[in-house]
């Protein structure tokens, strides 16, 4: 445990300033994120709604929760009151949803669409050719409630770095579009985790998701 801080203090000397280290605590206990709280940390990432809560009612409540991982519909009024980010945006539903719920709580809630980046089918998130579409469809709705705030991508999990080097390469590039052609005002390209994090930032990340590399593996 005494290598937690440690970890994540190496971490943040190895960053550049302007990447926001998202500190990925899912499965581990609240104590684990009280320790790098009190060196000042405040952003953390959770991937299951049940666990995010239970954390968020017992933590300090300056902390900044970031919901990283795939939300059904159907669970987001659980997280709409406090929720800081959400990263895994892949449906029109799902975004729907977001805006009803953050007008009940008369809040805007943060939002990243989530882009299918890897070549496993079984990875969550928009196909680069519908994105136009897909952004069509957004505006059309005029959802006033949600911020979109940039994008989030996983890369295959494989041990080709030039593999994962290209699909952050191919990420960069739709975020790139993305703020060219339909939302000027995206500043986030959520790219990297323990693995991978500096490949992403090389590659223009500016949001890495980190979970082992600082809290250790997981069973
Ligand atoms: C678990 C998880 C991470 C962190 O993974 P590590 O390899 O432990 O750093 C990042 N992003 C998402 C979406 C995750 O589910």
């Amino acid at each position: 445990m005494k290598h937690i801080i440690e970890n994540y203090q190496n971490i943040k000397s190895l960053i550049p300033q302007h990447v926001e280290l998202v500190a990925v605590s899912k499965t581990k206990p609240a104590e684990f994120i009280k320790l790098i709280y009190d060196e000042g940390h405040r952003v953390f990432g959770e991937n299951r709604v049940q666990e995010l809560i239970e954390k968020y009612k017992i933590l300090p409540k300056d902390i900044r929760w970031h919901m990283i991982g795939h939300l059904q519909s159907k669970k987001v009024k659980h997280i709409a009151p406090f929720i800081s980010l959400i990263h895994a945006v892949d449906s029109i539903k799902l975004i729907q949803t977001i805006n009803k719920e953050a007008i009940k709580n008369n809040r805007t809630i943060d939002c990243l669409l989530q882009l299918h980046i890897a070549k496993e089918e079984s990875k969550y998130g928009f196909k680069k050719q519908n994105i136009d579409d897909v952004l069509s469809q957004i505006k059309n709705l005029q959802l006033k409630n949600v911020r979109i705030c940039g994008v989030m991508g996983m890369a295959t999990f494989t041990s080709d770095l030039n593999q994962v080097r290209s699909e952050f390469k191919n990420l960069k590039q739709i975020y790139d579009l993305l703020k060219r052609d339909h939302l000027p005002e995206i500043s986030i390209i959520s790219m990297g985790m323990s693995g991978d994090y500096s490949l992403a930032i090389e590659e223009g990340s500016n949001m890495i998701r980190v979970g082992s590399s600082i809290f250790g593996i997981r069973n």
